[in-house]
């Protein structure tokens, strides 16, 4: 059985001052909620704020901090850059990686993807791996073999055992930011298509404990619906977890679809 996991990627939003105010209101919600630990809650802050959201929530149930990309060398000429081992040392347990915003805008293709997913593994950083195709792409129906792609392209030379450290994160980009939502068929389809993807190449027990989350205009309003779908083990959540209220009422679909 899968455990359900909410994350909230905050992109390049709030400074340190709005960030604090945020992570407090969201530890005070979160603390108030019953049943908080049947659902893994992960905050994705910029990386400026990540000491301080690592620290406020150490020792905290169930709610950890999470980095939003990292270089795959742990140091180096990299001008600008944020190694793993940096992230992991500034008390991170996450980070995501492969957001269609980080392909798009700065190109970033399978092969420095599945470096890394390497760096994060080294450094015992959960990698969060993002999927998903562009509108285009569905309508001409490669959705599928588009997915497939990217996933096979960047993990599939990882071991079944390091596989089983991944999160996957399918996030139709069409649904990114723009209010347009997969709807829950077309979310469990494609989360149905990944885990037997996984199931090929590396069997059932691997396919059925990774938690494949949705990502794409999910919100306090139809995550409950997506959630109950069997594949769809919680979501990667952006515009909502900048709103405290959006993001616990999120959480609480996750507790409510849990089944543990
Ligand atoms: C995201 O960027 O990962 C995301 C899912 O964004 P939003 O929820 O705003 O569509």
């Amino acid at each position: 059985m899968r455990q359900k996991i909410v994350a909230g990627n905050w992109k390049m939003n709030q400074t340190i001052d709005t960030a604090g105010t945020l992570l407090n209101e969201i530890v005070a919600l979160h603390a108030q909620l019953e049943h908080s630990s049947k659902v893994t809650t992960v905050i994705c802050p910029p990386y400026l704020v990540i000491p301080s959201c690592a620290q406020l929530l150490s020792g905290k149930d169930g709610i950890f901090c999470g980095a939003q990309n990292c270089h795959n060398e742990d140091k180096g000429a990299y001008t600008g850059e944020i190694s793993a081992e940096m992230i992991a040392t500034a008390g991170s347990q996450y980070v995501i990686l492969g957001h269609s915003e980080r392909r798009m805008y700065f190109k970033e293709d399978a092969i420095f993807l599945k470096k890394k997913v390497q760096a994060c593994l080294s450094h015992n950083l959960i990698p969060i791996f993002c999927c998903g195709e562009i509108q285009a792409e569905r309508e001409s129906g490669k959705h599928q073999e588009v997915v497939e792609a990217q996933i096979r392209e960047a993990l599939f030379s990882f071991t079944a055992d390091e596989m089983l450290m991944l999160v996957i994160a399918y996030e139709p980009v069409w649904a990114i930011g723009t209010g347009l939502t997969a709807s829950p068929a077309q979310a469990q389809e494609m989360h149905h298509f990944i885990r037997s993807i996984l199931q090929k190449q590396y069997g059932s027990a691997v396919a059925e404990a990774i938690p494949i989350l949705y990502g794409g205009s999910c919100n306090a309003a139809n995550a409950e619906e997506l959630f109950s779908q069997a594949d769809v083990d919680g979501g990667l959540i952006g515009g909502a977890s900048l709103k405290s209220a959006d993001f616990i009422a999120i959480i609480s679909a996750a507790i409510k679809t849990s089944n543990l």
